[in-house]
């Protein structure tokens, strides 16, 4: 990858179900030099996903062939036997066409992610107004069995403590007031 050809990248994390997907969602719609890196993962796809549209998704063996062979700018296994990266053919694509790149990754993704770019990335923590909520959040989607429910909350307190690490953080009280506050952040950066 020449510098040349190296643009902006704005990075989401947040403990899941703090809203990130749907903010991320309102700020493609609205902004339209965004696009969402497609990262790859080693899980199976889930529901309606499609490969290339939600995931790149590959078996545990070419993941780790790939990330041996430094395909991946970073990678992480988020939960255990999953592993989730971000493949720097992604940000080639993305970049040629003169776009801003949107990453939705694990909070530990995130803080590596902006050490490797520093000013040419916005990074972003999403926080949920409580924990209570989060779980609240977790079972309103009805994606996940009560297990993987209480694994992600027992995750969350850890990943809120790495908030500071984050340029911006956006707490998701009320919806409409969070996505305008992070319109008004990502705007003023994309510029
Ligand atoms: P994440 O991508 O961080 O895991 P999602 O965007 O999937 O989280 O949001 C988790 C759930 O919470 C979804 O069902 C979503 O509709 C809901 N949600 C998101 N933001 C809010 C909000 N501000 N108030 C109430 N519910 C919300
Ligand atoms: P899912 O619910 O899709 O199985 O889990 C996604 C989790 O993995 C989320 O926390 C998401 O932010 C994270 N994730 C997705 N892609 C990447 C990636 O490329 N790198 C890292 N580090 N985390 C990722």
């Amino acid at each position: 990858m020449t510098r040349s050809t190296q643009g902006k990248i704005v990075i989401f994390s947040a403990p899941s179900g703090a809203g990130k997907s749907t903010i991320i969602n309102r700020l493609l719609e609205r902004f339209p030099r965004l696009e969402f890196s497609i990262s790859a993962t080693s899980r199976a796809p889930r529901g309606k996903e499609v490969h290339g549209r939600e995931y790149y998704f590959m078996d545990n063996a070419e993941f780790a062939r790939r990330a041996a062979s430094g395909e991946f700018v970073e990678w992480e296994e988020v939960y255990a036997g999953t592993c989730y990266g971000t493949l720097r053919s992604e940000l080639e694509r993305i970049w040629a066409k003169g776009n801003t790149i949107v990453f939705d990754v694990d909070v530990k993704g995130g803080i590596n992610l902006k050490k490797i770019f520093g000013e040419q990335a916005l990074s972003l923590f999403v926080m949920p107004p409580s924990v209570g909520e989060l779980r609240r959040r977790l079972e309103g989607r009805g994606t996940d069995a009560p297990e993987v429910i209480e694994r992600r909350v027992a995750k969350a307190a850890e990943e809120i403590a790495h908030a500071p690490q984050f340029d911006r953080t956006v707490v998701n009280d009320s919806l409409e007031r969070a996505v305008a506050e992070a319109e008004r952040i990502v705007g003023a950066f994309i510029g």
